[in-house]
């Protein structure tokens, strides 16, 4: 019922439905809370785990009962009641300030004199109005300035070819008097988060969240976050180095545009001096985006970028998700038209709203073993007012057992029993299957419409990308096994959840699968039924290559924040103490001066980082420069607090998944069979170790923690070998 809730409050275009679903979902997520917190539920979950009898429960009965036990211990079932309401007003603290956060984010109203920015930088303004794109006509030309709505800054950060205009336009973006409200938020939600984990027991909040992850420690996501962060720097790696020299030359070349002078010969023909002038060339934050999209952009045509596109239409896409199905695990993937109440936009049609090709609003997937039905899958792909708008998988109903036979499961999850007999039971069960719920998923994004009501949407690789992760995350739902609900499908813990699906964004650069399904979208001309040549993926290989090692350092840097942020580099000294003393749970009440000194340790914390790590770093002595705030602009600071190393994480393991099981022979039936029943039918049913141990080899005495940090060097090699994984953000749910 919540997840129902959940996704309708989303993506509902009634108003009227949207609150409903959401005040269904506030009730249920008090409910949820109010049973988390109650002492007669936990006193006999307590009784239950330290009966004799119950290591010889089922695998998955045990592992949902310690879980839940878990989840109420660490969110503070001990506490008495008036502590316990003080950590609900924390809660609730971190969401109102989060809602001040967006808005402020969002915009202000043009007559604030915080929206508009002013360029001075000695320059003719004529050159610059071109790079301007859809901000030219807002644009005002005053004496030598140019007044640009502050709107136009990351467009700005893309397109300007003047470093030392971007460099205005990144004071101005990111300058704390223009971010106030923002920094407040930050601050105001990362003192009450670092204060709930305190009352819960923990030194701070990364600390208590990653009690919760399969990482276990924040000393360990540290230490994988410094062996990515030292392992690309540039003596450690050659890639590293190349990238580095690339957007040196790139930067030269357009710094020399500007004063009229031709761009320097290819790097391998330059002459001493030349090359000493790119390597004296120093790279600082604002030349960033302009820079490595340059550098992309040099390895692939944009005729070619768009011809890709051709092959990627919505149709094929789902062509792909079909033969995926089928080759790798067996099962077949029809789509149907959804019901009328099944469909959500059928209200924009009675209505005879606007909006163009309603008919391809909700698509619906049935997936098929045999003659029995095992799950349904709804895409809801385009953008729409008021409509969440990130890729995102939703859970709409969770499969599960619809009555409990403990003997049957026992036996399928005994770590005791051998690989044959476990295949007999399942053969056995295959034939006399338990009555089981239908699991349902959606996948929900904002594409742009196709232009015309007969063409279908045609994709960029990326969001074809996008589209096949979350089809993993749905995959992992309706494939899902378990007896129970509550460890099915994708529930598991946040750094284990990604996995498949950044393992299924390696399947996108496989020519051996897209050559399958990405044909022309032509029907009907010449062209219909033209298989996308092989050279044109290779060069959009060759152009996703570009910047692979900047953009990971880009993102271990992120992640490296993150957690030192809500880690003990960012707890008072005097509150540490306390700790140490055991006067922790005693604290309540946030100090008022608090807010200023956490304000300036989270920007030494910004500095002191990316001075060590970023291959962009801030020029010595630029004072504006120095006290900017870029972070302030990052929304999963706040989404995904201690939490945003999931993603490296993930792609450590399913890296290692994509050479072991997929890279030679990518429809491997066997491999899929192995991914399907130890992967995506266990849910979160099973520790993730003994998941991986039955699915990749791994040295048999080995911790997870150790294995991470072996397969560190392996993977940083491979992204200088082979093609990565995505570059997309999280989607919000899995
Ligand atoms: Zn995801």
């Amino acid at each position: 019922m919540i997840d129902v809730a959940e996704i309708c409050k989303h993506i509902h275009p009634d108003p009227s439905w949207r609150e409903a679903a959401q005040s269904a979902s506030s009730a249920l997520t008090a409910h949820m809370s109010n049973l988390n917190h109650n002492h007669d539920l936990y006193t006999a979950l307590s009784a239950i785990i330290a009966l004799p009898d119950f290591k010889n429960w089922s695998i998955e009965q045990q592992r949902a009962a310690t879980l839940l036990h878990r989840d109420m211990e660490t969110n503070g079932i001990g506490l008495d009641a008036a502590v316990r309401s003080k950590v609900n007003a924390l809660l609730e603290e971190v969401h109102q300030q989060t809602n001040q956060f967006m808005m402020a984010a969002h915009g202000r109203p043009m007559d604030h004199p915080h929206a508009w920015m002013i360029l001075t930088a000695f320059c003719d303004p004529s050159e610059v109005l071109p790079h301007l794109g859809e901000f030219r006509s807002v644009a005002r030309l005053n004496g030598g300035r140019i007044v640009l709505p502050i709107a136009a800054a990351d467009y700005c950060l893309k397109n300007l070819p003047s470093s030392a205009l971007r460099r205005e336009v990144y004071i101005a973006h990111h300058s704390p008097h223009r971010l106030a409200v923002q920094e407040a938020a930050v601050e105001r939600i990362v003192a009450c988060r670092q204060q709930i984990a305190r009352i819960l027991g923990r030194e701070n909040f990364a600390q208590h969240h990653t009690a919760q992850c399969i990482a276990g420690s924040t000393q360990h996501v540290r230490t994988f976050l410094t062996k990515i962060l030292q392992g690309l720097q540039e003596k450690n790696s050659t890639k590293s180095a190349r990238e580095v020299r690339e957007l040196k030359k790139l930067k030269c070349d357009s710094e020399r545009s500007i004063y009229g002078q031709l761009p320097l010969p290819p790097l391998a023909q330059l002459t001493a001096e030349q090359l000493a002038e790119v390597d004296a060339t120093q790279l600082h934050p604002w030349d960033a985006q302009f820079l490595m999209g340059r550098l992309k952009a040099s390895r692939i045509s944009p005729a070619l970028l768009h011809t890709m596109r051709d092959y990627f239409s919505v149709p094929n896409v789902i062509e792909g998700y079909k033969l995926l199905a089928r080759e790798l695990f067996g099962v077949e993937l029809r789509q149907v038209e959804p019901h009328e109440h099944e469909d959500w936009t059928a209200c924009l049609r009675q209505r005879g709203s606007a909006i163009d090709r309603v008919d391809d609003e909700v698509r619906k997937l049935e997936l098929w073993e045999g003659d029995k039905m095992i799950g349904v899958i709804y895409l809801d792909l385009y953008r729409r007012p008021d409509k969440y708008s990130h890729a995102a998988t939703f859970t709409v109903r969770n499969a599960r057992q619809t009555f409990w036979i403990p003997d049957d499961a026992k036996g399928m999850d005994s770590p005791d029993i051998s690989e044959e007999e476990r295949q007999r039971l399942r053969e056995e069960r295959a034939k006399n299957p338990l009555p089981r719920q239908l699991a349902v998923a959606g996948i929900v994004c904002g594409l742009a419409r196709p232009s015309s009501s007969t063409s279908p949407t045609l994709l960029h690789q990326a969001e074809v990308e996008m589209l096949f992760h979350e089809f993993a995350h749905c995959l992992h739902n309706v494939l899902s096994s378990t007896a129970l609900q509550h460890i099915s499908g994708a529930r598991g813990e946040l750094d284990y959840v990604e996995m498949p699906s950044t393992l299924f964004e390696h399947f996108v650069s496989s020519y051996e699968f897209v050559r399958r399904w990405a044909t022309h979208h032509d029907t009907t001309g010449k062209r219909a039924g033209r298989v996308l040549p092989k050279q044109l993926m290779e060069e959009l290989i060759q152009s996703k290559r570009g910047c692979e090692t900047t953009e990971m350092r880009q993102q271990a840097l992120m992640a490296m924040f993150d957690q030192m942020v809500y880690g003990p580099d960012n707890v008072p000294k005097d509150v540490q103490q306390q700790k140490q003393e055991g006067s922790a749970s005693e604290i309540t009440e946030l100090d008022p001066k608090e807010a200023d000194a956490m304000s300036e340790r989270m920007h030494k914390i910004h500095s002191e980082l990316y001075a060590a790590y970023a291959p962009f770093k801030l020029p010595p002595g630029d004072q504006l420069a120095a006290a900017t705030k870029p972070y302030l602009h990052s929304i999963h600071l706040l989404s995904y607090p201690s939490s945003y190393y999931c993603y490296l994480y993930c792609r450590v393991f399913s890296s290692r998944l994509w050479s072991d099981l997929f890279s030679r022979s990518p429809l491997s039936r066997s491999s899929g069979s192995l991914l399907r029943h130890e992967l995506f039918a266990v849910g979160a049913g099973r520790d993730p170790m003994e998941i991986l141990r039955r699915i990749v080899r791994l040295p048999p005495d080995a911790s997870l923690q150790q294995f991470v940090e072996q397969q560190v060097q392996p993977f940083i090699n491979k992204q200088q070998r082979s093609i990565g994984g995505g570059r997309k953000n999280r989607s919000t749910t899995t």
